[in-house]
């Protein structure tokens, strides 16, 4: 039978899997000789085991954790439940991957009456004792009974309010007494300690089911067959008078990356009420001052700590009567602008290697770099400041409660979610929320935590605001009173809180950002292109270090306000010469369209696709509409109804578009090209190097391509011996039909690149239409008939195979051809590990997303090499 009890001393940071981050990180710092109270782990299998058996503790489990228990009270000089000379317990969830606050812990456990009397004989210090039983109580009903926590922080209320007493330091030892007795009359609270024990492991792993818990680990995409382990560690006290408290650290600041021990510390406290942010916690230089050897030891530990697991470590920590204690310690979440410069900073300082520095960054975290901030030649009146809790900034409407949130955003509304503070119970609210602040709490707070982790604006710790949910109002120390539903602007970066909306810089660079991307550049293999149709789009791609367009949506060029009823008076011409006489004009704009981009990417190659959607797409569908434009364009107002039913369609995404439309309309297809290539022309006089790729969409067989292949050769030959100027140029197909995928190797011949189409050829090959997907998807994933929106991330299964297939098949044919993917998923990082894998050439995203594609290219290479190196 395998071991399912593991004292602190017999594991390492290794077994996370087998004992929980948690328990794997106090064995390491248990070995390396750290002041860690000692302890011992049940681990995660014995988690799955309890719910494979209906929730039920396996059989021996009691027996073994009893033989632990007796080497703990050994170690520690106490035994556990004995009145003279106590030992306490917490006991603490702590899965294989971080989710901080999801699960539950219960601290002070195995007192009663009787030992809660014994503590107080033993310490001399009866309040102690007290606040420490009713704080036990009150976890244990919360947890282990769950019984209403609300009713037991009224009970406290009422008791203050009854006997004048402001707050927790001003209530003595009989007054906790009390309390107790209160408690007792609200609760069933077993005595036994051993009770308590297996009650609250069972707890703990039950806490596995939350809902929050569930939340989260769908968020963060956690495997729910994980399960958690649970720690058993002998309590210590940071309660215990004024030489004691609790802290949490970080080795870097989280915020901005800067290498400074960074943390928060309150005197005669539990380290439940640094994280609970009931108080607002001072920094940890205030420990310092009062208690220079301890700060000294702690800084000498965190220093130590950040050394050895080569990352920045988040600490808890509590101080007993002048004794430290470490908690925890952890890779400690950071902003995305915190994690590039650290990671860039370990590499200078020879901690880490670039590629490590690469693996450290997360995809998401890139995009802070891109996200807006309030701009600060803007800025209005300052009505309320805080703690720059979460850098951004945002603007919204107020709401109070995750309810109202969820409520609020779901109109299509941006929503500040105010909070006296934040609990795990929120995190529904705070996902949906543009930005969140909240009363009290600090930068190590639930809700700055959170924010920081899903890249959300937020300010906590907003002394003075002070909020009243039955009103609806949070009144500022100022007297300005923000009402539910108006409209304020947070500046996360800066603590600062506005009203109205205050306008945002676009999100800024900094130098370590650009040495990071510039390593990526380094170690990737596939090249990163951007989808854009305007000069704009293009420059700011091109400034985000997009190596050129892959896709090139020719049909936005037309939907512009000046040039849409050429485009209908084209589509609706009767004869040959009118629609030649709107096919010039068009090819004049569609020109110097062109010539805009090939200015853009000079020396960069522009992937332009040929017209694709449907026409009706560009027709009026409103009567008023059709009317404005019969005089317009001066047509009978019949022949435009007539011409608009005639183009209704069944399926439209199966029906006349892509390349159909230039088998039907060759004369359309031979103004784009001549536009292209005239662009190109001019730009060659202009002494610029364009690189004009045509690509012809939704092809279904080889024949398609060859008859348009002529059309187009035909009006690149026109312009280029009218203009004497020759043009490199390129013919390619887009792969976004199932039989084109499946019959590659017929078109290989004719093609010198192959884009995929990924939304396409996802589309066609689920049979989900990509505009109806809203009506049922979600009700997909949440039956987890789909592990995720394959419109978001690449179905490897089928589509993927597709891929596969396409590319294996025509390269064997023809070798050379270049591949590319131009949809939505050439911009997801787990489907650029695919498309590495498969060798393709080059993804093609959003200019925005460039810098995310262009690390994830990179790690997904270090991914790949680091796997070759350890086989
Ligand atoms: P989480 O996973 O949510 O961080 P923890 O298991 O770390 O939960 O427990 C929360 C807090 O309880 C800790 O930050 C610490 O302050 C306190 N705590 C846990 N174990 C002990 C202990 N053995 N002695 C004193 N305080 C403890
Ligand atoms: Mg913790
Ligand atoms: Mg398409």
């Amino acid at each position: 039978m395998a071991k399912r009890v593991y004292l602190f001393n017999e594991g390492s940071k290794d077994d996370r899997d087998l004992l929980g981050g948690k328990g794997a990180n106090l064995c390491e710092m248990t070995a390396l000789g750290l002041p860690v109270p000692f302890g011992f782990i049940i681990t995660t299998p014995t988690c799955r085991e309890f719910f494979e058996a209906g929730n039920k503790l396996p059989h021996l489990l009691e027996q073994e954790y009893r033989v632990a228990l007796d080497l703990v009270e050994k170690k520690m000089g106490a035994r556990f439940g004995d009145p003279e000379n106590p030992l306490l317990f917490s006991v603490r969830s702590g899965a294989p991957v971080s989710m901080p606050g999801m699960m539950n812990t219960i601290l002070n456990l195995g007192l009663n009456d009787e030992i809660a009397a014994g503590l107080a004989r033993k310490t001399d210090n009866p309040r102690f004792a007290y606040d420490s039983y009713r704080r036990f109580i009150q976890m244990f009903a919360n947890v282990v009974l769950e019984a209403d926590g609300e009713q037991f922080e009224h009970e406290i209320e009422k008791y203050k309010a009854a006997h004048g007493k402001r707050d927790d330091v001003e209530m003595s030892a009989g007054d906790w007494q009390e309390i107790i007795r209160i408690y007792k009359t609200l609760v069933d609270f077993p005595e036994d300690p051993f009770v308590q024990l297996k009650l609250a492991v069972e707890a703990v792993f039950l806490s596995w089911h939350t809902p929050r818990a569930y939340v989260y680990r769908e968020m963060n995409n956690i495997p729910e067959t994980l399960g958690t382990a649970v720690n058993v560690q002998a309590m210590v006290f940071g309660n215990f008078g004024d030489t004691s408290g609790s802290g949490v650290a970080f080795t870097r600041n989280p915020s901005n990356g800067e290498h400074s021990f960074f943390g928060e510390f309150l005197f005669n406290a539990a380290g439940e009420d640094v994280v609970a942010g009931t108080r607002t916690p001072l920094p940890v230089s205030a420990l310092q001052e009062r208690l220079p050897e301890v700060y000294a030891e702690l800084f000498r530990t965190q220093a130590q700590l950040e050394k050895h697991y080569r990352d920045m470590q988040d600490l808890e920590f509590t101080v007993q009567e002048g004794k430290l204690y470490m908690l925890q310690t952890r890779s400690g979440k950071r902003t995305g602008r915190a994690s590039v410069k650290i990671a860039v900073d370990m590499v200078r300082e020879g901690l880490i290697t670039e590629s490590e520095a690469l693996m450290r960054v997360s995809p998401e975290h890139v995009e802070s770099f891109l996200h807006p901030m309030v701009d600060p030649e803007q800025k209005t009146e300052i009505v309320a400041t805080g703690l720059p809790a979460s850098p951004g900034g945002a603007t919204g409407s107020v709401v109070f409660s995750a309810e109202e949130a969820v409520e609020v955003a779901a109109t299509g509304k941006s929503v500040i979610l105010v909070r006296r503070e934040t609990t795990p119970e929120d995190i529904h609210g705070m996902k949906v929320a543009a930005g969140i602040l909240t009363e009290l709490g600090g930068m190590t707070s639930h809700a700055a935590v959170v924010a920081r982790g899903m890249g959300v604006c937020a300010i906590t710790g907003c002394g003075g605001l002070s909020i009243d949910y039955a009103a609806g109002t949070a009144t500022t120390a100022g007297g300005v009173v923000i009402r539910r539903d108006d409209v304020i602007t947070l500046d996360g970066t800066a603590g600062e809180v506005m009203l109205g909306d205050v306008p945002k810089t676009e999100a800024s660079s900094s130098e370590d950002f650009q040495i990071l991307l510039s390593w990526a550049d380094e170690h990737r293999r596939l090249k990163v292109r951007a989808n854009a149709e305007t000069p704009e789009d293009a420059a700011k791609a091109r400034e985000l270090g997009a190596e050129g367009i892959g896709l090139c949506r020719t049909e936005h060029m037309f939907f512009d306000a000046e040039r849409i009823d050429q485009m209908r008076g084209m589509i609706l011409a009767e004869n040959r010469e009118e629609r030649q006489r709107y096919l010039d004009k068009l090819l004049k704009f569609q020109e110097e369209d062109m010539l805009a981009l090939f200015r853009v990417m000079d020396g960069l190659p522009v992937t332009v696709r040929l017209l694709d959607p449907p026409l009706h797409e560009f027709l009026p569908h409103s009567e008023d509409d059709m009317v404005a434009l019969a005089g317009r364009i001066n047509k009978p107002l019949e022949k435009i109804r007539a011409m608009t039913e005639s183009l209704k369609e069944v399926n439209p995404m199966l029906g006349f578009r892509g390349c159909r439309l230039s088998i039907v309309h060759p004369e359309v297809t031979e103004m784009q090209v001549k536009a292209i290539i005239s662009a190109a022309v001019r730009a060659i006089e202009e002494g610029l190097k364009p690189l004009p790729e045509i690509m012809i969409p939704l092809v279904v067989n080889v024949r398609e391509i060859r008859l348009i292949s002529e059309i187009i050769d035909r009006g690149i030959q026109a312009v280029m011996k009218e203009k004497h100027v020759s043009v490199p140029y390129k013919i390619g197909t887009m792969m976004e039909t199932p039989r084109a995928a499946l019959g590659a190797d017929r078109l290989a011949p004719e093609v010198e690149f192959m884009s995929f189409g990924t939304n396409d050829l996802t589309q066609m090959t689920y049979g989900f239409s990509r505009d109806d997907v809203g009506k049922f998807l979600p009700m997909y994933l949440e039956k987890k008939l789909v592990e995720s929106d394959p419109f978001v991330t690449l179905d490897q299964r089928a589509v993927g195979r597709l891929l596969e297939i396409a590319v294996s098949e025509s390269r064997a044919r023809k070798p050379g051809i270049k591949y590319g993917i131009c949809g939505e998923h050439g911009g997801d990082p787990r489907s650029i590990q695919f498309f590495h894998d498969l060798g393709l050439d080059y993804v093609s995203c959003s200019p925005f997303r460039v810098p995310v594609a262009r690390i994830a290219a990179a790690q997904a290479k270090v991914r790949r090499e680091t796997e070759a190196r350890r086989t």
